[in-house]
């Protein structure tokens, strides 16, 4: 297996980070995942314009979009799979122990996983712990993600998939890796971006494609809603069966097999939209 790290191609065995990093010794970093299909990276451009949000948001130095396209490339020709998820991560590089940045430049690796195609729905669970919408780090999609990790771990230990979280004012707002949509009377509905969700690129093309709206929404609108589904890279739309014990039975419901079928008609014709 190849990954990109300091400016070209390595073996992952051999490769080396500082120990210093400031991705690993603070969480000083920002990444994307990005879904590759028969070598091909989708959405590689929002993905790259992300990624320099996140960055700016830290602080770090704009990444240079050039190298990561010629990393991406390299990286998948390296290691030719019919599906993969490519792993962007971009952080302050080696540093002193301690919050100050050092001199050192930023660290740019490119990795490549395996990824498997999603089942049609799955479960989630809520969680008591709330993403703060007013957060320096709020929106921006860092390599700081314990709390996600725990989350996650908690959604696994309930046989789920997902955890979602609330916001500090009691507004549903996002999942540990995924964006949520909510089914009311026909009409599709997921939280504003002022919720603290990540700016997913997948919710972004689901509600441009569906014409689904952006609403603040109470997390107990996931006891009423008529069909839950959740957007991401990996997932791409997913129809949610059960909400903790509320089971959402026929799911994927009409709304959402149709906001699947859609997003996978366009997605399949065009791999940069
Ligand atoms: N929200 C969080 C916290 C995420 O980490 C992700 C993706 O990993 C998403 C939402 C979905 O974003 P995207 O559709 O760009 O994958």
């Amino acid at each position: 297996m190849k990954i990109w790290l300091d400016g070209g191609l390595q073996d992952t065995e051999s490769a080396r980070v500082s120990v210093f990093d400031h991705g690993l010794t603070v969480g000083d970093g920002v990444f994307e995942t990005v879904k590759a299909v028969d070598g091909r990276p989708f959405a590689l451009t929002r993905h790259l314009d992300r990624l320099t949000r996140s960055a700016r948001g830290l602080g770090l130095p704009d990444p240079d979009h050039d190298e990561v396209r010629r990393a991406c490339a390299a990286v998948l020709d390296a290691n030719p799979a019919p599906l993969g998820r490519l792993r962007i991560t971009y952080t302050g590089g080696h540093g002193p122990l301690g919050s100050d940045r050092g001199e050192h430049g930023p660290t740019l690796v490119v990795a490549l996983g395996e990824t498997t195609r999603r089942p049609d729905s799955t479960a989630v669970i809520t969680v008591p712990w709330t993403r703060n919408e007013r957060g320096a780090l709020s929106g921006l999609k860092t390599t700081s993600y314990a709390e996600n990790v725990v989350a996650l771990a908690r959604a696994r230990e309930q046989g789920a998939s997902e955890a979602l979280f609330g916001n500090t004012v009691g507004q549903l707002c996002e999942g540990t890796g995924s964006n949520v949509f909510v089914v009311l009377d026909g009409e599709i509905h997921t939280p504003p971006l002022a919720s603290g969700c990540l700016a997913g690129i997948t919710r972004a093309l689901a509600a441009e494609w569906t014409g689904a709206k952006e609403t603040d929404l109470p997390l107990d609108v996931l006891e009423r809603a008529d069909e839950v589904f959740l957007t991401s890279t990996l997932r791409d739309v997913q129809a949610v069966h059960r909400v903790d014990g509320r089971e959402l039975p026929g799911a994927p419901g009409p709304v959402t097999a149709k906001a699947m079928r859609i997003f996978d008609e366009r997605a399949g014709h065009d791999l940069d939209p």
